[in-house]
C-alpha cells in the first residue's frame, strides 16, 4: 500500500475542489533529503539541527555545521528549508558543558531559544553558519519554544550581531533570511497576533503544544491517554494562531506529529492550514487524503469538531469522517 501511495509523489497535494496544500518533510540527518524529495515533499519543514550536537563529543563548530547546513541545501536543489536552531535543554548538553546543571523539570527549564539566548558561545557559531549558509539556498531560521515577544526580538538582535561580526570579517553570508517561529508553547499562541508582526512565519509545533496545553509529558506513557491532539483546548489554540497568521499575512505551517497523521490532516485543512511538515514516509499518506477530499467539506468539518467538549468526540468525529473518505 505504502508503494502504491509512493507512486503518486509526483501528483500535487490539491483537494477535490482544488485547494492547493504544500506538503514537506521533516529531517534529523543529511541522508533524509533524498526520502523527502522521492516522496513528493516540496521542501524541508523542519531540520532538527540537535542531533549534529548529540552525536558529537564536543559542540559542532561553525565550520562543521556550515557543512552540514550546506550539503542538505545542495541536496534540495532550490526548494526551500525552515532550518531550526538548537532545541535542546541543559539536560543534554551536561556532558560538554560544565556550567549545564541538572534540573527538576528539564521541560520547563533553560533549553531551546532560553539557552540559544544565554549561552552565547553556543549559539553563535550556529547563527554565524545559519546565515552563512542561507546564501546557498531558500533557507529560513526557525527559533523553539518561543513564549513571549521579548525572546524573538533578542534572538533577532543575535542574529543581526552575527551578521555584523561576518560583514566585518568579509565572509559572505545572506542577512536577513526569514524568520520564524515554532508555536508549541500556549503563552505564544495566545499572544500570535502580537509575534506574527516580529516574523515572517509560524509553524505550530504540536508535540509539545500538546504536551504544554494539557500540562501532559509527551514522554510518559503512564498518560499517554490524556495526551490528546484533539482536546478542545489545542484546537482553539491551533485555530487562533491560523487566524493570527492570516490576518498578517504571514506563513503558517504545522510540524508536529499531527500534521502527518491523516485523521488530522483533514481537520487542519479544514481550519485554514495549507502548508504542512511531516516524517517523509507520512507524505504518501496525508497526499492521499488530502486529494480525497474537498476543502469546503473539510471547513465544514472544522466547524463540527470546534463545537464539541471533549477529545473523545473530536476523535470520534474524525475516525467517522476518515472511513467515509477512503
Ligand atoms: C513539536 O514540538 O511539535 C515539534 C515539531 O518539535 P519537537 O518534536 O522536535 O519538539
Ligand atoms: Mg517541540
Amino acid at each position: 500500500r505504502f508503494q502504491v501511495l509512493s507512486r503518486q509523489a509526483g501528483l500535487p497535494a490539491v483537494t477535490l475542489d482544488g485547494t492547493r496544500v504544500e506538503l514537506w518533510g521533516n529531517i534529523e540527518f543529511a541522508a533524509e533529503v533524498d526520502a523527502c524529495l522521492s516522496l513528493g515533499a516540496a521542501g524541508v519543514g523542519l531540520y532538527r539541527t540537535e542531533f549534529l550536537f548529540l552525536t558529537a563529543e564536543s559542540p559542532p563548530t561553525e565550520e562543521q555545521q556550515y557543512e552540514a547546513y550546506a550539503a542538505v541545501i545542495r541536496s534540495l536543489q532550490g526548494r526551500p528549508i525552515v532550518i531550526r536552531t538548537l532545541d535542546l535543554g541543559a539536560d543534554k548538553l551536561e556532558r560538554y558543558r560544565a556550567s549545564a546543571h541538572r534540573e527538576a523539570n528539564p521541560f520547563l527549564g533553560l533549553r531551546s531559544i532560553r539557552l540559544t539566548l544565554r549561552d552565547p558561545e553556543l549559539s553563535r557559531p550556529q547563527l554565524r553558519a545559519l546565515l552563512r549558509a542561507a546564501a546557498l539556498g531558500d533557507v529560513r531560521i526557525m527559533f523553539p519554544l518561543v513564549s513571549t515577544i521579548t525572546e524573538i526580538r533578542r534572538a533577532r538582535a543575535l542574529l543581526g550581531e552575527a551578521a555584523a561580526g561576518l560583514a566585518a570579517e568579509g565572509v559572505a553570508f545572506r542577512g536577513d533570511p526569514p524568520v520564524g517561529v515554532m508555536v508549541e508553547v500556549p503563552a505564544a499562541a495566545l499572544v500570535a497576533d502580537h509575534l506574527a508582526k516580529e516574523v515572517d512565519f509560524f509553524s505550530i509545533g504540536t508535540n509539545d503544544l500538546v504536551q504544554y496545553t494539557l500540562a501532559v509529558d509527551r514522554t510518559n506513557e503512564a498518560l499517554a491517554d490524556l495526551y490528546s491532539p484533539a482536546d478542545p483546548a489545542v484546537l482553539r489554540l491551533i485555530e487562533r494562531v491560523v487566524r493570527a497568521a492570516a490576518a498578517r499575512g504571514i506563513d503558517v505551517s504545522v510540524c508536529g506529529a499531527m500534521g502527518g497523521d491523516p485523521l488530522y490532516a483533514m481537520l487542519l485543512l479544514g481550519l485554514g492550514l495549507r502548508h504542512l511538515s511531516m516524517p517523509p514516509h507520512q507524505l504518501p499518506e496525508v497526499r492521499r487524503v488530502i486529494r480525497g477530499i474537498r476543502d469546503d467539506d473539510a471547513a465544514a468539518l472544522a466547524a463540527e469538531a470546534m463545537a464539541m467538549e471533549t477529545a473523545a468526540e473530536v476523535a470520534a468525529l474524525l475516525e467517522r469522517r476518515l472511513r467515509e473518505a477512503l
